[in-house]
């Protein structure tokens, strides 16, 4: 099994340039063991390293606001918990995020694969974030299993109830994320369209892999990487879908939802 190398370890890293969020400080409550209870085929972390639902404490609190303090005056526009799984999974999510945003006065942003929305203690600690973004890349179970490739323990039905209950309680703006690596079919998008009709998000963000998959795990992944070349690592190249297919999609979700859609602004690999 994978073991945490602390020494070599920050918690917090950035600030990234996010196509969505602007600039941003990134908190990492998961360590240098990869950790997700999803495994999907695009992760920009390479093949998860520790596959669960087990929640529990990876970095103590007090490690990350001690990581925070070389960074002040946190000149940035949003601290976005995501790093190097998934963060939800962090036991001390809540207490992490109502000290960052007592120190910092920034808003927090919490980046989520929506699987364990399901359990209400974790839908308390994340109504402490200004804003949430939930991955939905799948609308029918077997489009889960194909490129999200989740535990045994979930399966769609249950992950999308969660949002739901997720999306009826938060008060604060939640995002939705969904990645396209093939164009959709036509029952897939007006699945979609049907899905976000009924779940009323603030926004959608349509996307495609612009970051190439690392073949081992790679800790520095966990930023802001686009250009495949540069990399001191080798990785494996992700199909994308082309700007005009996102394009196209966003036009049709807002003609149906009008709900704001936002699209990827570059496709480096395509
Ligand atoms: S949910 Fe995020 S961290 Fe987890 S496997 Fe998917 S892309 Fe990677």
């Amino acid at each position: 099994m994978p073991t945490q190398s602390i020494s070599t370890f920050t918690s917090v890293y950035g600030p990234v340039k996010s196509w969505r969020y602007g600039t941003s400080l990134g908190i990492d409550p998961i360590g240098s063991v990869s950790t997700c209870s999803f495994n999907c085929v695009y992760c920009q972390l390479g093949e998860i390293q520790i596959r669960t639902n087990q929640r529990q404490i990876f970095v103590p609190t007090e490690q990350i606001i001690c990581d925070l303090q070389p960074f002040a005056p946190w000149d940035v526009d949003v601290i976005t918990l995501s790093g190097n799984g998934e963060p939800t999974l962090a036991l001390n999510l809540g207490e992490i995020i109502a000290q960052i945003k007592q120190i910092t006065h920034k808003p927090v942003l919490v980046l989520t694969n929506g699987t364990l929305l399901i359990d209400p203690r974790v839908r308390t600690a994340l109504s402490l974030a200004d804003r949430v973004s939930v991955k939905v890349d799948a609308v029918f179970p077997e489009q889960l299993r194909r490129i999200n490739r989740p535990i045994v323990e979930f399966n769609w039905q249950q992950v999308w109830q969660g949002i739901q209950q997720f999306r009826q309680d938060y008060k604060g703006e939640i995002g939705i994320q969904t990645m396209l690596l093939t164009s959709w079919d036509e029952r897939s998008k007006q699945r979609y369209i049907e899905l976000m009709r009924s779940l009323q998000p603030d926004e959608i963000q349509l996307n495609t892999p612009t970051r190439a998959k690392p073949l081992t795990h790679q800790l520095e992944a966990r930023g802001n990487h686009t250009n495949a070349d540069s990399l001191p690592y080798p990785v494996q190249i992700l199909k994308q879908v082309s700007s005009d297919i996102l394009q196209t999609f966003a036009e049709e979700i807002y003609d149906s939802t009008k709900i704001l859609v936002r699209c990827a602004p570059h496709l480096v690999n395509s």
